[in-house]
């Protein structure tokens, strides 16, 4: 069950709905934002129509609605209306179809810049680029680090694009939060809680990759513990889940997108790069992105993938990327239609 206060409901009526809550015998979650607080009611306690009739009735409080899902924030129940994240004048979720791109990891001031010019002028919105990078082998490229936070800093100075990179471990939360506009958190950390918590309390909107051998319940729950622990500014993101097929590096679960529509409010974003491993599969899987529904894509490039230290197999290249972008322009023109015929159904 989810309690919202009323906006600028007092410090005595917020507490003495928590009382009411720990009375019927569950636990409290609550998330204070700037102009209201939400109370997640969670545990195994009472009677449950009673406990949502009798906070109905308790001072303070707008409503209460029982949640059936097990993420409870993140759920459809919760919030009918899509989330729109924000991040200065940049909406994702909203009008516009956002494409992020760049290399997979940050190798030098030249390749960034080269990379994020290029970029921009295609129409991507955000610069992705890892700094701290997850990889198979110990023996493989680990990432620049610190050293490239500061050149996608740079970047960003040079082009106005926000930047997007991954964070692999909390002790690193603080450091990449300094630098980057959204945190990437990777397939394989999905379900690194640690992690989860710290990108809770540290103010910055979080890109949350779908681990490869997880259940979109799983995702679902990974970003209800963001939320839980204070930030509900999450993207979701599918990335192709591990099968047995091998022609492709994944296998792109783009029923994601329609089923995440269904069951949450958060943006959903694609990558078709990870999700196929192979260059020339990206723009058709871009397209399918679109076509979908998502809220944009994020897709690897740079400027020479042979010389690439990470997923240059999958990267496309400048003149590639561009003419993925001529490919997509008449699928978002339908994409807005659509987006606009939704927004109006539900108002
Ligand atoms: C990446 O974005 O380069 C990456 C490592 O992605 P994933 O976590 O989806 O494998
Ligand atoms: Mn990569």
């Amino acid at each position: 069950m989810i309690v919202s206060m009323r906006p600028h409901a007092s410090r005595a009526e917020i507490d003495h709905v928590c009382e009411r809550i720990r009375d019927f015998g569950y636990k409290v979650h609550s998330i204070e934002g700037e102009e209201r607080v939400v109370i997640g009611v969670v545990g195994v306690g009472g009677d449950v129509t009673a406990c949502v009739e009798s906070l109905e009735a308790t001072p303070g409080v707008e409503r209460a609605v029982r949640i059936s899902a097990p993420y409870k924030f993140v759920s459809k129940e919760f919030k009918k209306d899509r989330s729109v994240l924000r991040i200065d004048n940049l909406e994702i979720g909203g009008d516009e179809f956002i494409v992020m791109a760049g290399p997979c990891s940050v190798e030098s001031e030249a390749q960034i810049m080269e990379t994020a010019i290029a970029v921009t002028s295609a129409g991507a919105k955000i610069l992705r680029g890892g700094a701290f990078k997850p990889r198979t082998s110990p023996y493989d490229f680990q990432g620049m680090e610190l050293a490239g936070l500061k050149l996608l800093a740079k970047a960003r100075e040079n082009t106005g694009l926000k930047i997007i990179t991954e964070v692999m471990s909390d002790r690193d939360a603080e450091m990449v939060a300094e630098y980057a506009d959204i945190m990437q958190v990777g397939a394989r950390n999905m379900q690194n809680f640690a992690l989860l918590k710290s990108l809770g309390r540290c103010g910055r909107p979080v890109l949350l990759k779908r681990g490869m051998s997880s259940t979109i319940k799983e995702l679902l729950m990974s970003a209800e513990y963001l939320v839980a622990h204070g930030n509900s500014n999450v993207l979701l993101c599918e990335r192709g889940i591990r099968t047995f097929e091998t022609a492709t590096r994944n296998t792109f679960d783009i029923a994601a997108v329609p089923v995440l529509n269904e069951l949450t409010h958060l943006p959903v974003i694609l990558d078709p790069s990870h999700a196929t491993g192979k260059r020339s599969l990206v723009p058709a899987m871009a397209r399918a992105s679109v076509a979908a529904g998502a809220d944009g894509i994020i897709v690897e490039v740079h400027p020479c993938p042979e010389k690439a230290v990470s997923d240059g197999a999958q990267s496309l290249t400048i003149p590639q990327f561009r003419d993925m972008m001529r490919q997509l322009a008449p699928y978002i023109e339908l994409w807005k239609e659509w987006r606009a015929a939704q927004t109006s159904v539900a108002v």
